[in-house]
């Protein structure tokens, strides 16, 4: 049975394994790019990293003292009619994650700038839902930190032919890593969403931060684009928190939307080198496998 206090449980062990322990994915990444570096400097920033993702793991405490803004996805299976024990067990988790892991508490109005001590907040914790045939709930937990998100960027181009399209594209993705340089805390992951309207284009760049680093879009085209726009931006020199190498980013990641005739939402959204997210899959006999 998925009960709200399941939930809210699940909720506290996410929350503490993403902000103390950087995917798999991510710490290879980082340990690959220490070992392809040549500048003395990313070196040494990379080193820090690895050393600070070493002890965050160890000691059980935050990667950075930026704990982020508490983003879940959730899949719901068919099966599941409690959606507000749901919302309510994450809300939850997330107030008493921050007591107890701690969390630094970021969440505040929008424009009182007052907060209360929770990390909760008006439809904060935003949480994304999608229909999947599983039997259960699948949470992932995406604290994210407000550096990266400052530099997002959104605009809406010209329909082109196809050529041209992706040129431009390639030209506004440049551009937004250029005008952030080091502000977003990089090595990055950069999420690029491409289609649907302006709202979709900011959640479909923001999903593609959440494929894990090296997996490559399906589609041949779009994943060439990928590879071509990464090497793009690692040549910018920008490297590792702004101070020059060969690492400016880990992966970037596109995702695609089919989009109205006359618009080409485009939008860049930037993941620090703290990537962190922990996944879990709430079975409906109350069985919980963390991934
Ligand atoms: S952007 Fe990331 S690494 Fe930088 S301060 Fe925020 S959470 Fe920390």
């Amino acid at each position: 049975m998925i009960t709200k206090e399941l939930i809210k449980d699940v909720t506290i062990t996410l929350l503490r394994r993403a902000e103390t322990t950087l995917p798999c994915d991510v710490k290879e990444a980082l340990v690959r790019a220490c070992e392809r570096e040549e500048h003395e400097i990313a070196r040494v920033q990379l080193r820090a990293m690895l050393e600070n993702v070493r002890l965050a793991e160890e000691l059980q405490r935050p990667l950075c003292q930026d704990t982020g803004l508490p983003l879940f996805f959730v899949k719901l299976g068919t099966g599941i009619s409690n959606l507000r024990d749901i919302e309510r067990g994450i809300r939850e988790g997330v107030k008493e994650a921050t007591a107890i892991i701690p969390l630094r508490p970021n969440v505040v109005d929008a424009l009182t700038r007052k907060g209360g001590d929770a990390n909760t907040g008006d439809k904060i914790p935003s949480i994304e839902y999608t229909i999947a045939d599983l039997d259960g709930v699948e949470i992932l937990a995406v604290p994210k930190g407000g550096g990266s998100e400052n530099v997002s960027v959104f605009t809406m181009l010209a329909p082109e032919p196809e050529e041209e399209t992706t040129k431009e594209i390639e030209r506004f993705v440049l551009e937004a890593v250029l005008k952030a340089s080091g502000k977003p805390c990089p090595p990055t992951i950069i999420g690029v969403g491409v289609g649907g309207s302006a709202d979709m284009a900011m959640k479909l760049a923001k999903v593609a931060l959440i494929r894990p680093v090296g997996v490559r879009n399906k589609e041949a085209r779009i994943a060439r684009i990928e590879e071509e726009l990464l090497t793009a931006v690692n040549n910018t020199g920008i490297g590792p928190m702004g101070l020059g190498g060969k690492t400016t980013a880990l992966d970037l990641h596109i995702e695609t939307a089919s989009t109205h005739i006359t618009s080409l939402p485009v939008a860049v959204i930037f993941q620090c080198w703290a990537a962190r997210r922990a996944a879990a899959t709430i079975y409906s006999d109350g069985r919980v496998e963390y991934q």
